[in-house]
């Protein structure tokens, strides 16, 4: 079982279309897995449910618990679960102790059993990086930061690699690492292509080789619930989406060797 958070402070730059669809793909290779949508816009978890609940709130409670539902597939051996999110959470996170650091790594004890069955856990942050967001760097194992092909994504990554070190160095998780930053919604204009640039020069060795395409039939697919793989085959995206759920898998036994 490896808990990974999909962090970027700035909203926007495709955490969530991320999380949905590295969170299909390892279900489609075969790995069961579990989503965890501790954003309160519950973006994520409208993409999976109608219904509208937010059972991450117990992850925040006196005693932080796990709940979840079976989202994709017949079981949770299997399948994708889900734990949902909403607007609800919001409030939660306001009331939070400033030291309630740990409350989903609680949740997400190693020692229970019953959390052994997903090989992946998927942590989708909200866009800052407040306690929600340090609760989700210290419950994990790796990193995933997507963002966008931009010069002021670039600036936004300094802060983000600060708090990372500080999670770090304050023993908060001091095994965090940094799996990888993802380069998403690249398109053919020059400005993207410069950046691009600019991005791979000051962070080369960290990036993801695969990048994600901009498409407008990435969002018509997440709103008709379905990959984009399954929506229209033969989107450049499509195929972006596979390549990077393989590369993530080689970069996880990469860094467990
Ligand atoms: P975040 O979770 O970081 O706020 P989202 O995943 O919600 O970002 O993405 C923000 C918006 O951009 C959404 O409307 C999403 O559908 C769209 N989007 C994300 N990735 C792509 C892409 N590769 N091509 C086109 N649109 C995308
Ligand atoms: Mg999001």
């Amino acid at each position: 079982m490896k808990v990974i958070s999909i962090c970027n402070q700035k909203g926007g730059v495709g955490k969530t279309t991320v999380a949905y669809h590295l969170g299909w793909g390892l279900y489609e290779l075969g790995h069961p897995v579990l989503l965890v949508d501790i954003d309160p816009q519950g973006n994520l978890s409208a993409s999976f449910k109608k219904q509208d609940s937010c059972v991450a709130l117990e992850i925040f409670s006196d005693e932080p618990k796990l709940v979840w539902d079976v989202v994709l597939g017949d079981s949770e051996d299997t399948g994708v679960s889900l734990v949902s999110s909403n607007i609800h959470l919001a409030k939660s996170e306001t009331t939070l102790s400033f030291t309630s650091y740990t409350k989903l790594r609680k949740a997400l004890s190693r020692e229970n059993q019953r959390l052994r069955k997903w090989d992946y856990i998927l942590v989708d942050c909200p866009p800052s990086l407040g306690l929600f967001t340090v609760n989700a760097l210290t419950a994990s194992d790796y990193v995933v930061i997507p963002s966008l092909p931009y010069y002021y994504s670039l600036l936004g990554l300094r802060d983000l690699m600060e708090v990372l070190e500080s999670v770090k160095e304050e023993g908060l998780n001091p095994e965090l690492r940094l799996l990888g930053i993802l380069i998403n919604q690249i398109d053919r204009t020059i400005v993207a292509r410069n950046s691009k640039d600019a991005l791979e020069e000051r962070f080369r060795e960290l990036i993801f080789d695969t990048k994600i395409p901009r498409s407008i039939r990435v969002e018509e697919a997440i709103q008709n619930k379905m990959p984009i793989w399954q929506y229209e085959a033969f989107n450049p995206a499509s195929e972006a989406f596979k390549k990077f759920t393989e590369e993530f898998l080689q970069k996880v036994e990469e860094v467990n060797k």
